[in-house]
């Protein structure tokens, strides 16, 4: 299945205690259908000195979410969405956009493949 969330995307928070927060995804862990989104989710992580290279001490870093909990920013019309994936002949081209579910348009292209004549 192609990939619906994608890294770089607006996405906003649908579910849980950080509701409503808006943040730029910066990883996605397709095995697990999670996503990092940045400042959101954020945990305190206990982390030990190691000479010479990092300090000890409490750090704040984003854990994980499922990807169920948010839905994509559209891009085009502002608004929390699903997105769709549609295929479109253009000429002799099979291309694959990834689409808002809300204004119907074309987020971006995902996959393009020229037809070969025979
Ligand atoms: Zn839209």
């Amino acid at each position: 299945m192609a990939q619906k969330i994608k890294k770089g995307d607006t996405v906003v928070v649908m579910r849980g205690r950080e509701r409503g927060k808006t943040g730029e995804v910066i990883k996605v862990l397709t095995d697990e259908n999670r996503i990092v989104v940045k400042n959101v989710n954020l945990v305190k992580k206990h982390v030990k000195e190691i000479p010479n290279l990092r300090e000890g001490g409490i750090y704040e870093i984003e854990a994980p979410i499922h990807i169920s909990n948010v839905m994509l920013l559209c891009p085009k019309c502002q608004k929390p969405t699903r997105v769709g994936i549609r295929t479109v002949m253009e000429g002799d081209t099979l291309r694959k956009y990834r689409y808002c579910k809300k204004c119907d348009e074309n987020i971006d292209l995902v996959r393009e493949k020229v037809r070969v004549k025979r």
